[in-house]
Parts: C-alpha cells; structure tokens; sequence
C-alpha cells in the first residue's frame, strides 16, 4: 500500500518506500552520479511534491537520474 506522501522507488524491481520530497531510495541515489544529483537539485522546487507540479528541467534531470541508477544496478548484475 502506497502511504500518503511516500512514493515508490523509481528504479525497476525496488520496492522501498520514499519521502515524496525524494527522488529515489537513498540506496538508488547513491549510485546516481555527482552532476546528475546537482542537475536534480539545481532543477527541484521547494514544496513541488506538494503542487504535483514540476518543471521540464527537473523531469528531464530525474529521468537521466533514475537511469543513470538503473545503469548501476544492472552492471552489478
Ligand atoms: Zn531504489
């Protein structure tokens, strides 16, 4: 059950729960390489988990982000 201002992790087969205000799983981020993450922040709004509204720059940061993750993951396989 998805509780309320929490989200699933976007990175495929991960199930951890997160803080709206996150992207991903501090597991997940941790692979994310240094400027992808300052893309991501540079791009993120205050209180956008909120308004639901974010900006083209940021979608486009956190989908380079998630698949920069995913990247990671896979090669470890
Ligand atoms: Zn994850």
């Amino acid at each position: 059950m998805i509780k309320r201002g929490k989200h699933v992790c976007p990175v495929a087969r991960c199930s951890v729960l997160v803080p709206n205000r996150l992207l991903m799983c501090p597991r997940h981020w941790s692979l994310v390489p240094h400027r992808l993450k300052r893309e991501v922040w540079k791009h993120y709004v205050p209180g956008q988990e909120d308004t639901g509204y974010q900006t083209e720059a940021y979608n486009a940061a956190a989908c380079a982000a998630r698949d920069a993750a995913q990247a990671a993951e896979e090669s470890k396989r």
